[in-house]
């Protein structure tokens, strides 16, 4: 493409690059939920899954009235980062056999889609904001809660992962000793790190006084 042929001359230019882009990937996430719900063997995740894509249906609407309001025909602009995202997703699921591995490939390769979602709404509110056209925002920020709040909910499946005991049937936890309240929150990874580095604050505090 040569300079005289670019096709993004203004910011209003890129606004509207923007949107197509979002249009193209919610409309391909729509197509690649299904497999994902197929694939999900955890009652919750699939639910989540499957909210999503009622919502994702509710993103497009939303998309579909920015068009309208800016008096442009809906166009997709074809988004090779979410056709990575989603390709790569998809390698992944056929390289796994594994149903609990599975369901941990899941969450990650959907927040992977969600952060690029979130990333993407946040710069049209930014932009919209910019060249005063207000009247889109509340589309973008609805679709954006949507995306931040599958979010969280897919880091609270995956660290719900770190505490097994969360998911054994009633009959299998009653075989155990009940843990002490010491034991009750399982240390993860994460609050390992964060105890050691409390212990070793505490230690250089003792020492300098
Ligand atoms: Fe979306
Ligand atoms: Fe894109
Ligand atoms: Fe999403």
């Amino acid at each position: 493409m040569g300079f005289f042929s670019k096709d993004i001359k203004s910011l209003n230019d890129l606004f509207m690059h923007g949107l197509q882009d979002l249009y193209y990937a919610e409309n391909q996430i729509m197509k690649a939920l299904p497999d994902m719900i197929e694939k999900a063997t955890d009652a919750q995740l699939r639910a989540g899954f499957e909210k999503h894509l009622a919502e994702t249906e509710g993103q497009i609407h939303r998309l579909r009235q920015v068009f309208e309001l800016l008096e442009a025909e809906p166009k997709g602009e074809k988004c090779p980062a979410i056709d990575g995202i989603l390709k790569e997703g998809k390698e992944l699921m056929g390289e796994i056999d594994d149903e609990d591995v599975m369901n941990v490939g899941l969450v990650a390769a959907a927040q992977a889609v969600e952060h690029y979602e979130i990333t993407r709404y946040g710069a049209l509110i930014a932009w919209a904001g910019e060249l005063g056209r207000s009247d889109c925002i509340p589309h973008f920020k609805a679709n954006l809660a949507e995306e931040k709040a599958t979010d969280l909910k897919l880091t609270a499946l995956s660290e719900r992962r770190f505490n097994p005991e969360a998911d054994k049937k009633p009959a299998e936890k009653a075989k155990k000793p009940a843990r002490s309240k010491n034991t009750a929150r399982r240390k993860t990874p994460q609050r390992a790190t964060a105890a050691k580095a409390k212990r070793a604050s505490a230690k250089k505090t003792k020492r300098r006084a």
